[in-house]
C-alpha cells in the first residue's frame, strides 16, 4: 500500500514536471515571437536627486504584454530567455528602444538599462550600443548600463576588456543589487565602475535595523573613496529619505516617488514635473 502510493506520488510529480515543461517551453514559443508582435515593452521608473528630488532620469525596466497571460513580470520570463539565447534578442531590444524613448525626453535625462550576464556573453554589447546610440541620436552620457556581479566572476579580462569598449561611448556602468552578490570589494577594485547602486534589502532593514544603517553609511563612505555615485534602490517611506540625505545618498530610487511608469503614465509624469521645473512645455515630448 505504502509502495503503490509513492509510486502514485512520484508519478504526479512526473505529470507535474511535464506540465511545467511543456509550460516554460510554450512561453519560450511565445517569447519568440513576442518582438515581432510589439508584445513588449518598457516601463520606466524615475531616479530622483536626494537633494532636490527632482528627476535625473529613468531606469527602463521591461514588461510583457502577453495578449492572454496579461503583464508578464520580468522575474517571470528574463530566466527563460537567459536559458534560451532569447535574451540576446530581446536584450539587444531592451537597448536599443531604451535609447530610442530617451532621446525624445526633455532636458538631460539619462536613461539606465539592465544588462543580464547571459547577454552580455551572447551579444556584442559595445556594437549594440553605439548602434543604439547612432541611430537613436542620444549622446553616450545620458546612457548607463546596470550589471550584476554574476557578470564579473568568469573571463574578467574579456568583460573588462568589453566595459573599456563601452565607456569610450560615454557611457556609464552601474553595478546593480549592490550588497547581495559575492566578494563585491574585489569587483570594485578591478572594474571601471560609475555608480554602485545599493540592493534595496538594505534600504528596507534601514527602518528597523541598526546594523542596516550601519552598513548602508558605510557604503556611502565607499562611494566617496572610490569617487562613484550611489544610488539607493527600494525607496519606499519618507522616514528612509530623510536618512539617506542625512548621509549624503545622491540619488534616489523606489515606490515613495515613483512605480515603473507605463507610457501613458509616464507621458503624465513628464507633464507634472513640467509644472514643477525650469523646463518649458515647448520641451514638452510629442511621443515619451
Ligand atoms: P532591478 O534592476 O534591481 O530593478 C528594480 C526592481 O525593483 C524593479 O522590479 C522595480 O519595480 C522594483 N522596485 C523599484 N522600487 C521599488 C520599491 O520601492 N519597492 C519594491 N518592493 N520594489 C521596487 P521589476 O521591474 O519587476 O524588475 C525586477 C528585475 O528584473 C530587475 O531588478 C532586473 O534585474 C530585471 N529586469 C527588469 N527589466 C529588465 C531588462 O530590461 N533586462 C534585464 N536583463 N533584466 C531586467
Ligand atoms: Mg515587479
Ligand atoms: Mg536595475
Ligand atoms: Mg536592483
Amino acid at each position: 500500500r505504502a509502495k503503490e502510493d509513492g509510486r502514485g506520488l512520484w508519478r504526479f510529480f512526473e505529470s507535474r514536471m511535464d506540465a511545467d515543461n511543456r509550460e516554460r517551453r510554450m512561453l519560450e514559443l511565445e517569447l519568440s515571437q513576442a518582438i515581432r508582435e510589439g508584445e513588449l515593452e518598457l516601463h520606466f521608473q524615475p531616479l530622483v536627486s536626494a537633494e532636490t528630488q527632482d528627476p535625473l532620469g529613468f531606469e527602463a525596466l521591461v514588461r510583457w504584454n502577453h495578449p492572454i497571460r496579461g503583464m508578464v513580470q520580468p522575474a517571470e520570463f528574463i530566466p527563460i530567455a537567459e536559458q534560451s539565447a532569447l535574451i540576446r534578442e530581446i536584450g539587444d531590444w531592451t537597448i536599443r528602444e531604451a535609447c530610442r524613448k530617451a532621446a525624445q525626453w526633455p532636458g538631460e535625462l539619462m536613461v539606465a538599462v539592465n544588462i543580464s550576464a547571459r547577454h552580455f556573453q551572447l551579444s556584442d554589447i559595445a556594437e549594440v550600443v553605439r548602434l543604439a546610440l547612432r541611430e537613436s541620436g542620444l549622446p553616450g552620457e545620458r546612457l548607463e548600463l546596470e550589471i550584476t556581479e554574476s557578470l564579473l566572476i568568469e573571463k574578467t579580462d574579456d568583460v573588462l576588456e568589453r566595459l573599456r569598449e563601452i565607456k569610450a561611448e560615454g557611457v556609464a556602468i552601474a553595478m546593480d543589487d549592490f550588497g547581495t552578490g559575492y566578494s563585491s570589494l574585489s569587483y570594485l577594485m578591478k572594474f571601471p565602475f560609475d555608480k554602485i547602486k545599493i540592493d534595496r534589502s538594505f534600504v528596507s532593514a534601514s527602518s528597523e535595523d541598526t546594523v542596516a544603517r550601519d552598513i548602508l553609511r558605510s557604503i556611502i563612505m565607499l562611494g566617496e573613496t572610490l569617487k562613484v555615485r550611489i544610488t539607493a534602490e527600494g525607496v519606499e517611506t519618507q522616514e528612509q529619505v530623510e536618512f539617506l540625505r542625512g548621509i549624503a545618498c545622491q540619488q534616489l530610487q523606489g515606490f515613495y516617488f515613483a512605480r515603473p511608469l507605463n507610457p501613458a503614465d509616464l507621458a503624465h509624469y513628464f507633464i507634472d514635473h513640467f509644472r514643477k521645473t525650469r523646463l518649458r512645455d515647448a520641451d514638452m515630448p510629442a511621443d515619451v
